[in-house]
Formats: structure tokens, sequence, C-alpha cells
């Protein structure tokens, strides 16, 4: 699936994400202090965030299409959901106000409320009517009785003492009130949402336009999959990480594959990503020694900074903007790329997306199950394992943490952070983790 170069895209018409550039981003080298030279996760992370804003495009699509894309305009309900009072359980509908205060009451079931086929007659003083969950509250009734705990005789229902005036009905508008904003602009769509919009008959929403994401990798020792490895060679596995977070984001993805480190052939990758897509993902070629070219190419191209981030794995990236395309520049090594994504990149993307708020980064305290020493003054992200002994959550290791390993990346379920100013972790100790199941 190598790119290949496209015609000319419509969409600069419907307007690119924007970025300003701020000082903050090229503050990594202002410094004399060595230490302090480092770019904070917080810091960078703020820096990426507040230069972009949303894509301007967007269209109309069918409700299924609207799974994973972000909503460009509110969803009013059109009407009240339930559209009526009506029974939450199975049971008799009956008026409170009949019943004795001390003892079972007698009252005489006159028909029975279906959902979808409701009692067309009033409830009157000492009746009930038999009443299905979802069938509408029949005229006179102002409470349901559960079926299990009356007792039947004939057509006539004895109904304990203690029921509670309005239990066991679901209100008219108690979801969804008509005119209201059911689901506002920026939220993104997923099975419940899908459902939601569904339930008020609304067919069709506006969606944000997907954001299309140009990727590839970087090496002249980084070989394709599908031919034998020279010497010296590894397998390309970054564009592979990339493309399953990419496409679970539900991005319209171009795959450039590997581009050699030579000026010539990456700056045409550039040009040629710069022009078809909303935002350049890379991975390589931005540690010191390798940057030299890649940044003097990028100066001229656009304005990208290049970063030392005080994190583990990951240390160097850049960040800026190629033309009109917003550039991540991640490291090489393959779970510093998942980490860098994780941690950088895929808020970046929901943002351009158009989601708004962002959901806050989720977090759990939990017990450290393993020991650790740790530099200060960065943040690292360990591959950990959740377990549960019944009544606590502990965090394991999951395998060894160099940040060239993807098994371990792959045995891992979470993310243990380790801020800046920790030292050390001893089992038992409170530590942070980032589950992937809120992250993937
Ligand atoms: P670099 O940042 O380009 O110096 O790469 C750092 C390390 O990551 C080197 O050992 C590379 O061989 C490795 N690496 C870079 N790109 C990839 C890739 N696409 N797949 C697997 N390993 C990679
Ligand atoms: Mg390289």
């Amino acid at each position: 699936s190598r790119w290949r170069p496209a015609a000319r895209q419509t969409h600069d018409a419907e307007g690119r994400p924007s970025l300003r550039t701020t000082t903050a981003m090229n503050s990594s080298s202002t410094s004399a202090d060595p230490a302090r030279s480092f770019l904070s996760v917080d810091t960078a992370r703020a820096a990426i965030m507040d230069s972009l804003s949303p894509l301007c495009g967007w269209e109309k699509v069918a409700v299924r299409a609207a799974l994973g894309r972000v909503l460009r305009t509110d969803v009013i309900a059109p009407y009240n959901v339930p559209s009526h009072d009506n029974s939450a359980m199975d049971g008799y509908a009956i008026r409170a106000a009949d019943l004795d205060a001390g003892t079972d009451t007698a009252l005489a079931v006159v028909g029975t409320a279906y959902a979808g086929r409701p009692f067309s007659g009033i409830v009157g003083a000492g009746q009930a009517v038999r009443i299905m969950t979802g069938a509408s509250i029949p005229q006179g009734a102002d409470t349901i009785v559960v079926q299990e705990v009356v007792r039947r005789s004939d057509d006539r229902v004895f109904v304990p003492a203690g029921q509670k005036k309005g239990q066991n009905l679901r209100r008219a508008g108690e979801d969804l009130a008509e005119g209201g904003v059911a689901l506002a602009a920026g939220r993104r769509c997923g099975p419940a949402e899908l459902g939601l919009i569904a339930s008020l008959g609304i067919a069709e929403v506006d969606v944000y336009r997907p954001l299309r994401v140009a990727f590839f990798s970087t090496g002249d020792e980084i070989a394709s999959i599908g031919r034998p490895l020279c010497p010296g060679e590894v397998y390309d596995s970054n564009r592979y990480t990339l493309f399953g977070a990419l496409s679970r984001l539900g991005c319209d993805l171009i795959d450039m594959g590997v581009i050699p480190d030579r000026p010539d052939a990456l700056e045409a990758a550039f040009r040629d990503a710069s022009e078809a897509a909303d935002v350049i993902i890379t991975s390589g070629g931005v540690s010191v020694g390798e940057a030299d070219f890649i940044r003097e190419m990028m100066a001229r191209m656009g304005e990208v900074a290049f970063w030392k981030l005080a994190i583990k794995p990951g240390r160097p990236m850049a960040f800026g903007r190629i033309r009109n395309a917003v550039l991540f520049g991640l490291p090489g090594n393959p779970v510093a790329v998942m980490v860098t994504y994780f941690q950088f990149v895929q808020d970046a993307l929901l943002k351009l997306m158009g989601v708004t708020p962002l959901p806050p980064a989720q977090r759990f305290a939990v017990q450290a199950a393993f020991s650790l020493r740790k530099q200060p003054g960065r943040t690292e992200y360990l591959r950990g394992r959740l377990q549960h002994d019944g009544s606590a959550c502990s965090v394991a290791l999951a395998g060894a943490q160099g940040s060239g390993v993807l098994s371990s990346m792959s045995e891992a379920d979470c993310f243990v952070v380790l801020p800046d100013d920790c030292l050390s972790v001893q089992p038992g100790d409170t530590v942070y983790v980032q589950p992937f199941h809120g992250l993937l």
C-alpha cells in the first residue's frame, strides 16, 4: 500500500488545521542549565494543543457512518424521549390515593396496557390496569406497583401498603427534553451516541470531515516486509503500530512507506505529504546527529521545533508545520513511537478532528507490585499489567522495558506514569496508570 502522488486535493478550500507556533516550542535550547534544556511532557503537550485548532470541512452522513466521527453541530431533540410517561416495570397502574396506608387494598382490574398498545380508558377510583414495561401510563393512574408484590384473584388485585406515589414511572422527556441539546457539537460518536441519535428519529448528522494523515518511516536500515532482510537491516514496525492507532481513530491514511536517509528523498516525501494531508507523522531521524540535515530542510519548508523531551522512552521529537500540514516527527525506537504517539499526538489529532472538550487524561492510582530506581527530571512511561487480588488493584511490569522492546508493549495493558520528581518505586507504593483501553 505504498503511497502514490495524489491529484491536488480539494480540501484546501474547506480549511486546514491552523497552527500558531509558540515561544514554548522553541525553548528547548535557551537555558544554560543542561538539566533544564529538556522540555517537560506537560509543557510540550500544552504547546502542541495550544497551537492547533479544528478542521473547517464537514459533511452530512447517515447515522451509522457517524461512528468514530465528530459532531460539527449540536443534535437537538425534536421531541421528548421518552415521548410519553410509561411504566418502568411489569405490574399494575393504580391511583396512589386509593391505597390504604395500613393494609392491603383490593382494586378492580379493568384492562391491560401493553407497550405500543395503550389502555384507552380511564382508571377510576378503586380501579387498576395491568401494565407492561414501556406501556403508556393510562389516564387517571399515577403509580406503578410491580407484579411481584401484589396478589391477584380473578379480576381483583390486592396491593400492599407502603407504595410511593409516582414510583416506577419513566417520565416523558426524562432522557431527553424536546428542544434540548441531546449531543453537543464536538462529541465523538460511539455506540451510545449512534443509539441516542436514532432514538430521536434522526437519520443524518453533520460531522467534521475525516482528518488526512500521511505517515512514513525513515532510515536506511529500515526494510519493508515482503522481502528478506539484508545484513544490518530491521523490519519496519513503526508504520504498523501507527497504522493501527490512526485507523482506530478514524483518520484517512496515506501510508508513504519507508523513506531513506537522503535529503532529496526526504524533502520530496515531506513535500508530497504536505500537499496531500493535514498531518504528517514520521518516525526516526530526529535524534541528535541524525537531525541536522532534516532540521535544515525543515527550516526551508516550514517551521519545526526539535525538542529534547524530559521523557523516557522517547526523548527526541520534532513538532511544527510543513507548509499547511502539522508535523509530528516521532523518535525511531518502536516503543518510543507508541509512547510519544499516545502522550502527544493522539489528543492533538482529536482536537484537529473537532473534539471538544477533550476528555481528561485517564489516570488511576494503584499499588506498585515492582521496585525500580529512576532518574529525576523526566517522566517515565513503563509498560505495566494490572492485576486484581480480590480487593485491591496493583500493577506489575509487563517485561523488559527497553525502548525497542515491542513484546512487552504487547503484553502490557497500561502505562505506569512515573512523574519527573519520582526517584524510586517500592512494592506497595502508589503509582498512576493509564489503561490502554482508554487510550487505544
Ligand atoms: P533513529 O531515531 O532513526 O535513530 O532510530 C532509533 C532506533 O529505532 C534505531 O535502532 C532504528 O533502527 C529503530 N527504528 C527506526 N525506525 C524504525 C522502524 N520504522 N521500525 C523499527 N525500528 C525502527
Ligand atoms: Mg534513523
